[in-house]
């Protein structure tokens, strides 16, 4: 019924792929308008001759990052040990849980790790809490925050 590739008529034909590639590299080279395409996505816009956008941009940029702070930031209590932490949920999946110094002395279960002679610092987050900030999330209570995260985070 399905015919089985061959696999030296495919290896043959990704040769012969290969140096049509290189054989059409010539024709297939399109110069690329070198400026004069306004509106270029490709470029970042540049505000160095438009100071007054400059400043506006640098305005909102400084909104942005104060909103960005502060909102989605929702108080998660545990509900095991009652601890009270920030929390921003970010996407479906990524949360940003700001532990203070309170919460980390208080929380049962760090307190428990300490107890055993361990680095509560090791921990990522309580379990319990993460169950909480779950409940949080699946209640609505945590507003998703969508921006786009940075990629050099931490
Ligand atoms: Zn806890």
């Amino acid at each position: 019924m399905s015919q089985t590739p061959d696999v030296d008529r495919l290896a043959r034909s990704m040769l012969l792929l290969h140096g049509h590639d290189d054989e059409e590299h010539e024709h297939g080279h399109h110069p690329v308008p070198d400026g004069g395409a306004p509106g270029s996505w490709r470029k970042a816009p540049d505000f160095a001759a438009d100071p007054d956008r400059a400043a506006a941009v640098r305005e909102s940029t400084q909104r942005d990052r104060e909103r960005y702070l502060t909102s989605g930031l929702a108080s998660v209590d545990c509900r095991f040990c009652h601890v009270a932490v920030r929390v921003k949920k970010l996407g479906p999946t990524h949360t940003s849980v700001q532990w203070t110094a309170e919460a980390t002395t208080r929380c049962a279960h760090f307190a428990e790790i300490r107890a055993a002679g361990g680095d509560p610092a090791r921990e990522r987050s309580c379990p319990r809490l993460a169950d909480s900030i779950r409940h949080a999330v699946a209640e609505g209570c945590l507003e998703e925050y969508s921006s786009a995260p940075s990629p050099g985070d931490g």
